[in-house]
């Protein structure tokens, strides 16, 4: 019985943590309490990840414009599709609406052919990882931190996952490696280190669908090139919807969606989009200049 104990007691001790951190969470995903579930939703699992947008048309508040008019697309299961655009297009709102952070004003967002409205909130949400710019961490160790993808998960768990998420250099620098204590009363971590932390949350969490919401903030060449070969390992097998600012960080993704106020403009693979010469070669053209 001692083990089953042992982890039990640290289980509810990490709880309150996690929470906290989770209400960060919330605040930061601007959660809107307006969405509920319905009285008979269904509880999903193990979905496979084939998304679909049926003229879905969404706007922040009914007095406002809709940042999304009549869109449809279909993301495939185990796909990585990126969303690229100008700043304001509604990329992230793409992304909001999957978890359904959002309902939308008209329209339906299927999963595997189920509306996501006839799903609980709380098992559609599990099957959806995460993975943003600003990375939550709760004052506690590193080993805590990163077992947040999985409160019930096994040392062996999460030092895989460590290693999976490229962090076993870093942490074997640190002080305590594993027991360093993090968050706003611990160690400083850098941008990086805390990008790494959300990915090995998202190998232990293993969720059929991940979003990816690329950092903007510069790191340096090696450390982005770490991150990305960790976002690559974690987005194989799953379906992958990436918002992405820098378009030379996308070239492995299937397709490339280019959004702009009136819709998905073009549609295609990094080299397809290059030669076609339009907005997204443009795009490229600029941000290769910088
Ligand atoms: P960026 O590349 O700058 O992140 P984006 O393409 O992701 O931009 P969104 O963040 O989806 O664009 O924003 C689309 C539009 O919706 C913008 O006009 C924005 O001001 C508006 N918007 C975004 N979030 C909210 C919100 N919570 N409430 C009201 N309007 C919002």
């Amino acid at each position: 019985l001692t083990t089953p104990i042992n982890k039990i007691t640290a289980l509810l001790e990490l709880y309150p943590k996690g929470m906290a951190g989770f209400k960060r969470f919330t605040d930061l995903m601007k959660v809107n309490p307006d969405v509920q579930d319905k009285e008979d939703a269904v509880e999903v699992d193990e979905l496979k990840g084939n998304i679909q947008f049926q003229d879905v048309t969404f706007g922040y508040e009914e007095s406002h414009r809709a940042v999304l008019n009549n869109m449809n697309f279909t993301v495939k299961p185990g796909e990585t599709v990126a969303f690229v655009g100008p700043s304001g297009a509604g990329k992230t709102t793409i992304s909001a609406l999957i978890p359904r952070f959002y309902d939308v004003t008209e329209g339906s967002i299927t999963i595997d052919g189920i509306d996501i409205r006839d799903m609980t909130k709380e098992s559609l949400r599990r099957q959806i990882g995460v993975v943003q710019q600003d990375v939550f961490l709760f004052t506690g160790t590193l080993r805590e931190n990163i077992a947040y993808g999985k409160l019930d998960a096994t040392n062996e768990e999460i030092e895989l996952a460590a290693k999976r998420a490229h962090m076993e250099d870093f942490i074997n620098e640190l002080p305590n490696g594993y027991e360093t204590q993090v968050g706003e009363r611990g160690l400083k971590l850098s941008g990086g280190q805390k990008q790494r932390i959300a990915i090995a949350r998202m190998f232990l969490k293993n969720p059929p669908i991940l979003i990816l919401d690329e950092a903007t903030s510069a790191l340096d060449t090696e450390t982005e090139m770490i991150i990305q070969t960790a976002l690559n390992e974690l987005a194989e097998s799953r379906t992958t919807i990436v918002i992405a600012h820098r378009l030379a960080t996308i070239k492995e993704a299937d397709r490339i969606m280019v959004v702009t106020k009136k819709g998905i403009e073009e549609e295609g693979s990094h080299e397809d989009l290059l030669q076609k010469r339009g907005l997204f070669a443009h795009l490229h053209d600029v941000q290769m200049k910088k």
